[in-house]
């Protein structure tokens, strides 16, 4: 399926590497776990999850001396899902809301060219399929072209999206985006957000603000905070995490373009440093190749 074909470059690199590297070799020895550390590595693991997936292999290795090779496939398999267990405690529902969070709002936050306005557009579509009500907001009002994008998902998928001129507060856009959707009985609220790293300070005190006027209308909202990451910038994607949750909770991941990228291997070290979970993967162009994130699948995709 999608998901398959869509992790096809990361395990190509990844098996490729690992079935060379183990070559000649019956037991899993030093040398064998230093080539293992070093495909890791090199597929955007991240050093700090590859050093843990690595010391929790060793310790098998310690325990049975004489672990063949021929099960560390399965071994590796059993470490990266124990790993991605511990951040993505739940499964989420196939596009779902909670029922007692009506409207459910989702704030999506992330930089520019990440993929955050086609993944709001893949989740109203995934939305509407659900026979959810959904409104969308324009609060990118630094882009025209961010903006207009958004429009056209909603024409395409058919939902109405709230915007206002260019440069006007984004937080009066959240405001308006999030009063309309209480007015049309909406399911589910999405507002899209500008994301300007450069301005550090001025990032997180945007957000707080879009938070702030929000609750005008709905106290607890959002209750998600999506942070879309792209997956094909690896260790990039690593740096822009640690960006934004320093400037705001983020309680959700939404990691995009995997596809065409070898680089898979960084939604495992994403899941481990930052301890959000990740809700959903893109793994193509088109509307269904935004997938609900789910452990297990994407571990066994990797393997199979
Ligand atoms: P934004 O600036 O963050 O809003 O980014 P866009 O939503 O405009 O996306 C930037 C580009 O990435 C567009 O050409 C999208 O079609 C593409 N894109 C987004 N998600 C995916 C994905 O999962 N796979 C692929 N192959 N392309 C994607």
């Amino acid at each position: 399926d999608s998901l398959d074909k869509g992790l096809e470059k990361t395990k190509d690199s990844f098996f490729g590497k690992l079935g060379k590297a183990l070559v000649g070799k019956s037991t899993v020895d030093d040398e064998v776990l230093d080539n293992l550390e070093e495909i890791l590595v090199s597929s955007d693991v991240g050093v700090e999850t590859t050093l843990k997936v690595i010391e929790r292999i060793q310790a098998r290795v310690a325990r049975d001396k004489y672990l063949g090779t021929t099960e560390l496939d399965r071994i590796l398999r059993e470490e990266i899902a124990a790993l991605l267990s511990e951040s993505n405690t739940q499964d989420v529902p196939d596009f779902e809301t909670p029922s007692d969070k009506k409207p459910y709002v989702i704030m999506v936050v992330g930089v520019n060219g990440v993929g955050k306005t086609t993944t709001i557009g893949k989740l109203s579509a995934q939305f509407k399929k659900k026979g959810k009500n959904v409104v969308l907001g324009a609060a990118d009002t630094f882009r025209a072209a961010a903006v207009d994008q958004l429009k056209l998902w909603g024409e395409r998928v058919g939902v109405p999206v709230i915007a206002r001129g260019m440069n006007t507060d984004p937080s009066a856009v959240a405001f308006d985006a999030v009063k309309e959707g209480v007015d049309r009985n909406a399911d589910v609220i999405i507002i899209d957000t500008a994301g300007r790293l450069h301005t550090k300070i001025n990032l997180m005190a945007e957000l707080s603000k879009i938070k702030r006027v929000m609750q005008k209308v709905i106290p607890d909202a959002p209750h998600d905070v999506m942070l879309v990451l792209d997956g094909s910038t690896g260790q990039n994607a690593v740096i822009q995490a640690r960006e934004f949750t320093k400037a705001t909770e983020v309680t959700s991941l939404a990691i995009t373009k995997l596809d065409g990228t070898a680089k898979g291997g960084v939604v495992i070290g994403i899941s481990d440093e930052f301890k959000i979970p990740v809700k959903y993967i893109g793994v193509g162009e088109k509307t269904e190749d935004l997938q609900v994130f789910n452990k297990m699948e994407f571990v066994d995709s990797l393997f199979k």
